[in-house]
């Protein structure tokens, strides 16, 4: 196989914190297209798993327009809360995407576990499954994760999401108050990209 696979690729996402990560990560000679160049709604997400919806927006969005699409679905999963919002984790922002909302939600539902929770380690991890797909064929699908910790209160305006109240294992930052360029170099979905990359 040639070294260079793909010219042309479409990042099936409509969330920007993502797409600006994502961009990050791919090698420059790849035309990148977004969800946005097409005017395109993001379909309906009823996957069971992080990769079954990842698979759902890869391959329709990869239908609507013909390209190789790469798409991921990520997500929080927060042990106390029975591993929620986890695959609902955008659902937890509403319609408009409300991030403080969700965050709001996230300390909401920890109270009603437990009065104490903000003396205690709340352990979380991030999720990210990635896939590739072109028309209605799944070309590769991985998931990875990275561990980490609640912050007691939100912390930092630099990231998107949840950034601001996860703390990442054996770093005293939340996500949201470090440097993009490092965060990304640390993530989950740059442990999801290093398995997908020899497809890029
Ligand atoms: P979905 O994959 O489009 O269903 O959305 C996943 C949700 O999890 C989004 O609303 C994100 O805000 C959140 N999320 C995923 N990855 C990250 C991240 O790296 N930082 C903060 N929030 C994230």
């Amino acid at each position: 196989m040639s070294k260079q696979k793909i010219k042309k690729l479409l990042i099936g996402t409509n969330n920007r914190g993502k797409l600006r990560e994502i961009k990050n990560l791919l090698p420059k000679n790849i035309k990148i297209y977004s969800t946005a160049d097409f005017n395109l709604k993001s379909p309906l997400e009823n996957g069971k798993t992080f990769k079954e919806n990842s698979l759902i927006k890869s391959k329709y969005f990869s239908k609507r327009t013909g390209l190789l699409c790469l798409a991921d679905d990520s997500g929080l999963e927060i042990d106390l809360l029975d591993k929620n919002p986890g695959i609902y984790s955008a659902r937890w922002g509403g319609k408009s995407g409300n991030f403080s909302k969700a965050i709001k939600k996230v300390y909401r539902e920890l109270s009603k576990k437990d009065k104490n929770w903000q003396h205690k380690k709340i352990k979380a991890r991030f999720i990210c499954a990635l896939s590739i797909s072109y028309l209605d064929k799944k070309i590769v699908c991985v998931q990875s994760k990275v561990e980490g910790y609640i912050s007691n209160e939100p912390k930092g305006k630099k990231g998107f999401g949840y950034d601001p109240i996860f703390i990442l294992k054996n770093e005293i930052k939340t996500f949201g108050e470090m440097i993009p360029s490092k965060k990304y170099k640390m993530d989950h979905r740059y442990n999801a990209f290093k398995k997908i990359k020899k497809f890029l």
